[in-house]
């Protein structure tokens, strides 16, 4: 079943007094369940169509639909309520807030949209991300990698439909980004989530069911030039 329809996405940004056409007429379908990798040169697009996805910014022209529904047809505020029950998102930067324990972070979207955690599952999760025994601990106490991971718990915490992450394991050494992606790969295989990674780790990108190439805001064929400009 299609969770993600994208037809004709396009998104110009005006940067003075020049136009980025930071997308060009991007189409494409995702499964449920897919574990997808975005790639492509720097500037070629992929934090845009992520944040399309998203429904962070509005395109320029062309449609996402999520679910069945038309995102950007929705109000403002619908799509914000939209968004936080259906899509998850990890950032590079991890947007921990710093007066707030793991635990807490961790229950944070759930708190803000009145929902009752799961609390077998967050602690499954807790354990799983390896976190147990830091529970209590501030971001400030944390390593990178487990700030990283503190991250991916709020994000997968009430299981949405869709986790979207920019560069989930840039700023990891690469046992922790193994971690990472192992963590998005249970989540795709357990609960049939939809994982989309932007990435430019050759090896997370040929672990991916589909990779999206992005060229100067087209996309490739999923098979075209794989590797070379990652
Ligand atoms: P990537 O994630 O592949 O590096 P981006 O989506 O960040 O690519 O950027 C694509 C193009 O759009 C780049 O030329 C970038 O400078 C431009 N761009 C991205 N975001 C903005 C913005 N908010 N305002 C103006 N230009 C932007
Ligand atoms: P990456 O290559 O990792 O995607 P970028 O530095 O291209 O990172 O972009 C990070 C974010 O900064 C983008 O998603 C976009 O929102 C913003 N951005 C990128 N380029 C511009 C720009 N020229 N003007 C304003 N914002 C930008």
């Amino acid at each position: 079943m299609n969770v993600i329809t994208v037809d004709g996405l396009s998104k110009t940004y005006d940067q003075g007094t020049t136009q980025v056409n930071a997308l060009k007429d991007v189409s494409f379908n995702i499964n449920q369940g897919e574990f997808v990798a975005v790639v492509g040169a720097s500037g070629s697009g992929k934090s845009t169509l992520l944040h399309m996805l998203g429904g962070l910014d509005k395109p320029s022209g062309g449609y996402v639909h999520i679910d069945g529904e038309d995102l950007y047809a929705l109000k403002e505020k619908e799509r914000a309520v939209f968004r936080r029950r259906k899509i998850g998102f990890i950032f590079q930067a991890y947007n921990l807030i710093p007066v707030l324990n793991v635990e807490e972070n961790i229950h944070l979207p759930l708190l803000l949209d009145h929902r009752q955690p799961d609390k077998a599952y967050i602690n499954d999760l807790i354990h799983t991300l390896g976190l147990h025994e830091r529970r209590r601990h501030l971001p400030s106490e944390l390593s990178g990698g487990q700030q990283q991971r503190v991250a991916i718990g709020r994000a997968l915490a009430y299981r949405p439909a869709i986790v979207l992450a920019d560069e989930p394991t840039g700023n990891l050494d690469s046992a922790n980004g193994r971690e990472v992606i192992e963590l998005l790969k249970l989540a795709v295989r357990q609960y049939h989530q939809t994982v989309i990674v932007i990435t430019h780790d050759m090896n997370i990108a040929s672990e991916a069911d589909r990779v999206l190439h992005l060229q100067d805001g087209k996309l490739l064929n999923d098979t075209q030039s794989l590797g070379r400009d990652l």
